[in-house]
């Protein structure tokens, strides 16, 4: 099977790294790719926000499969280009892709599937925003204010608040960009990622893993693209991931289906597990980042087979699916600057071994490896149990080269000690 991986950053990079492992892969490329992902995969030029360029590429490539990373060619509709070229596709269609997209959407396919979420109220103006952030804390009772851009913000157009005048600020900066606004009942609870396979009728779930947003240690500073990660979950309740199964993906993907737009590829629910039951912050349609970097590493199960079942339909026919024993931890080193002003084109070192897995690196003119994003890599070790991951993956970071970096040193600590608990 010859698979083509479309992106730059850390998720493709261990997308790579586990397609690269599977025997059923005869040939591997990435478009654009990274530093790091040239060495497993060969690398392809694409201006991959352009559905027409990924489909050439798949197509003069001889791809049989290709897994979209970023959101914005999904968006953009790369994956029914590539379907329309006849080329199996990780990715839904344009018309399921709106789950993701939009956030109303969302809201209102849930309402129809009876899928737990949020409370929203929809703002298309200034004085709806007023009247909403009122009714949200009449009903809350002065828990935070959430207040989200509607269309894709690459996890930036949300805010947190206790302030009413900062949400109030953000509400508006928003709908002066043009774009509506929601306003949500706050979720209090740990966050659960769960990522799911799905050929539009069966549903295969993954690992359920936690990601770290906020830039600093302790939950602090502004949100960012996820600063780490760790999969599985210690403290999460037992028969979550089936209960999850039961009342939130198989009604979503159900519920596509039944509007003849079946969704199929990679279904991605971000979780609050509240006192009141699991509820849905979020959807998605790609692979999450940093999530995927600890899922990734401890499936056992070859990686290829699963994505084209995903793609081409015939899931209910695969045996369950096999993980390693032990956990995964990711630890993002970030550019000095990262999230606001991120600063590229430095000198990195990057230690020869595994779990460097390169979110925004470049080959440098004259050879070595430069820094070329916010988040420049996602350094990830595997071990029996999650303290042993942890201990291993900060090992790991401790041999990176770039000045100025910064990263937490929490990631998973909470967890370790034993400090988070399900409210079940
Ligand atoms: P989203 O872009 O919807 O995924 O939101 C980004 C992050 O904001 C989520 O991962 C949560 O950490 C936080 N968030 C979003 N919605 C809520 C909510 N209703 N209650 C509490 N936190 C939220």
């Amino acid at each position: 099977m010859r698979v083509l991986v479309i992106g730059s950053g850390a998720r493709e990079h261990a997308l790579c790294v586990a397609l690269a492992a599977d025997p059923a892969v005869t040939a591997l490329a990435c478009a654009p790719g990274n530093a790091g992902t040239r060495t497993l995969a060969e690398s392809l030029g694409a201006a991959v926000g352009d559905p027409v360029a990924v489909a050439a590429l798949a197509n003069g490539w001889a791809a049989d499969l290709v897994v979209i990373g970023p959101e914005v060619p999904l968006v953009a509709g790369a994956a029914d280009a590539v379907r329309e070229a006849g080329i199996a596709s990780i990715r839904p269609s344009a018309h399921a892709a709106p789950l993701e997209g939009s956030k109303s959407f969302a809201k209102h396919l849930m309402a129809a599937a009876g899928v737990p979420t949020a409370r929203s109220w929809p703002v298309g103006g200034a004085a709806e925003l007023e009247t909403a952030l009122d009714e949200v804390a009449a009903l809350t009772g002065g828990a935070p204010f959430v207040v989200k851009d509607d269309g894709l913000a690459a996890g930036k157009g949300v805010l947190v608040t206790p302030d009413r005048a900062a949400a109030l600020a953000h509400g508006n900066a928003v709908l002066d960009a043009g774009h509506a606004v929601l306003v949500e009942e706050y979720l209090d609870g740990p966050e659960v990622s769960l990522f799911a396979l799905t050929d539009g009728r069966t549903v295969v779930p993954l690992l359920p893993a936690q990601d770290a947003k906020r830039r600093d240690d302790g939950d602090d500073g502004p949100n960012t693209g996820g600063m780490g990660a760790y999969a599985p979950l210690p403290w999460a309740p037992p028969g979550l991931v089936d209960e999850v199964l039961a009342t939130v993906l198989q009604p979503t993907v159900d519920e596509m289906a039944r509007r003849g737009e079946p969704f199929a590829g990679l279904l991605y629910a971000g979780l609050a597990l509240t006192a009141r039951g699991v509820r849905v912050v979020e959807f998605n349609a790609r692979f999450g980042d940093p999530e995927t970097e600890v899922v990734l590493p401890l499936l056992e199960t070859p990686l290829a087979g699963l994505l084209m079942a995903a793609a081409t339909g015939g899931l209910d026919a695969l045996p369950p699916l096999r993980w390693r024993p032990g956990a995964a931890v990711t630890v993002v080193v970030a550019a000095p600057g990262y999230p606001e002003a991120p600063r590229t084109g430095e000198p990195l070192t990057v230690p020869a071994g595994e779990g460097y897995l390169h979110a925004g690196t470049a080959v440098a003119p004259g050879g070595g490896v430069l820094s070329a994003g916010g988040r420049v890599l996602a350094v990830t070790a595997v071990g029996p149990d999650l303290a042993a991951a942890r201990t291993a993956a900060y090992e790991r970071v401790a041999g990176v080269r770039l000045a100025g970096a910064h990263w937490r040193t929490d990631i998973a600590l909470a967890a370790v000690e034993g400090r988070v608990t399900s409210p079940r």
